[in-house]
């Protein structure tokens, strides 16, 4: 018994690391989905600090061992004693019922779960919730830990996993399961004043499981028995604790349609790739395939990518206007940076559109 308990583990750890580096891949594609190389880095599994790194980019994302354990740690006191804490923030921000009830904890051991002990194990309870919650919606737990389910496209290698933080379950008025995705972040809340890049990929993320749990529904044939939320929550902390803030009822249509669309390109990615494997973040041959792909920088990129110190260089180069922000480049167009400061000078407009944003720059 020792010895068949001491290789589980083993095997499980595995397959953890991959699973963990696929949650990882899909928060960091989420980040930039318009970007090749870092659509390649998340299908391959090269990282992007590696990959800084073989071009003289000092790296400063890469893993923070105390950012992981800090989150943890926030993530683990949320689910505490029946997820007493997240579930008076949920009330308190009417995502559930007063007096709501019902835990399930699909989380592994491993990540402080209390029962399930392997991804197989957790796959299979997740799909059994889900098929119950169809047929029996009363019977629902009001908040479910780290359902797990397997994306039906294979779409990041080598396993296609994807863990939800959290998700409430309330009825709908015809008394149908509704399940609303939920994305922890150990981030402060500051009201009006959160940082709009960790907001903005709080949200991605968010969209990305709303769509993948859309995706399971559906290969489960439970869509018309389960209803997805098109609505989101976002719990972060109250600044200086590691109490939750809850942010309900956040929109995410337009972040679920972008991952979507970024999931086919994913897809399109992957199939473009000959399986390697060699899943190492530093295989050479790789990390040159993703330094060689192309790139489109955005903000974005400078809370989460070693790279952007090249990228950013390149746009500069190119006289591109995204240096100044995403708000300037939409505004400007093709226009060039060059070109604004000129037009902002005096210099006559070669066409409408330019006269139209002399008069916007000047006016
Ligand atoms: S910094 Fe460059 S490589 Fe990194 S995500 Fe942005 S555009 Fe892509």
């Amino acid at each position: 018994m020792a010895g068949s308990s001491a290789e589980v583990p083993a095997v499980d750890d595995i397959r953890q690391e991959a699973r963990r580096n696929t949650r990882g891949r899909f928060e960091q594609w989420a980040k930039n989905p318009t970007c090749d190389a870092n659509t390649l880095s998340a299908v391959h599994n090269v990282r992007l600090d590696k990959a800084a790194k073989a071009v003289g980019l000092e790296v400063s994302f890469g893993q923070s061992p105390f950012a992981i354990a800090r989150g943890n740690r926030f993530e683990a006191g949320l689910f505490y004693d029946e997820a007493v804490k997240l579930r008076q923030a949920l009330e308190r921000k009417s995502c559930l019922p007063e007096g709501s009830v019902g835990f399930l904890d699909l989380r592994l051991k491993l990540n402080r779960g209390t029962r399930v002990t392997t991804i197989d194990q957790a796959l299979r309870e997740t799909e059994a919730w889900l098929r119950r919650i169809a047929v029996e919606p009363t019977s629902a737990e009001s908040i479910v830990a780290a359902p797990m389910i397997k994306i039906p496209k294979g779409v990041i290698l080598p396993e296609a996993l994807l863990i939800i933080d959290a998700v409430t379950v309330t009825t709908t008025v015809d008394g149908r399961a509704r399940v609303t995705v939920g994305e922890v972040k150990v981030f402060p809340d500051r009201g009006g004043h959160t940082d709009p890049q960790q907001l903005a990929s709080a949200r991605a993320q968010a969209g990305v499981y709303e769509h993948a749990m859309r995706l399971a529904v559906e290969t489960l044939g439970l869509t018309d028995e389960i209803e997805i939320s098109t609505h989101g929550f976002l719990v972060f902390t109250w600044p200086g604790s590691n109490s939750p803030s809850v942010r309900a009822n956040e929109d995410l249509t337009y972040q679920a349609i972008r991952a979507e669309r970024g999931f086919d390109r994913l897809e399109q990615v992957a199939l473009g790739v000959v399986r390697d494997d060699d899943f190492s973040a530093d295989n050479p041959a790789l990390i040159k395939r993703v330094l060689d792909a192309p790139t489109d920088y955005s903000e974005a990129c400078l809370s989460f990518c070693d790279l952007a110190p090249r990228c950013h260089a390149r746009a500069t180069a190119a006289d591109d206007p995204i240096v100044l922000g995403g708000e300037v480049a939409r505004f400007l167009g093709e226009t060039t940076v060059s070109r604004a400061l000129e037009l902002m000078a005096g210099v006559a407009p070669a066409d409408d559109r330019e006269a139209d944003i002399q008069r916007q720059l000047v006016g």
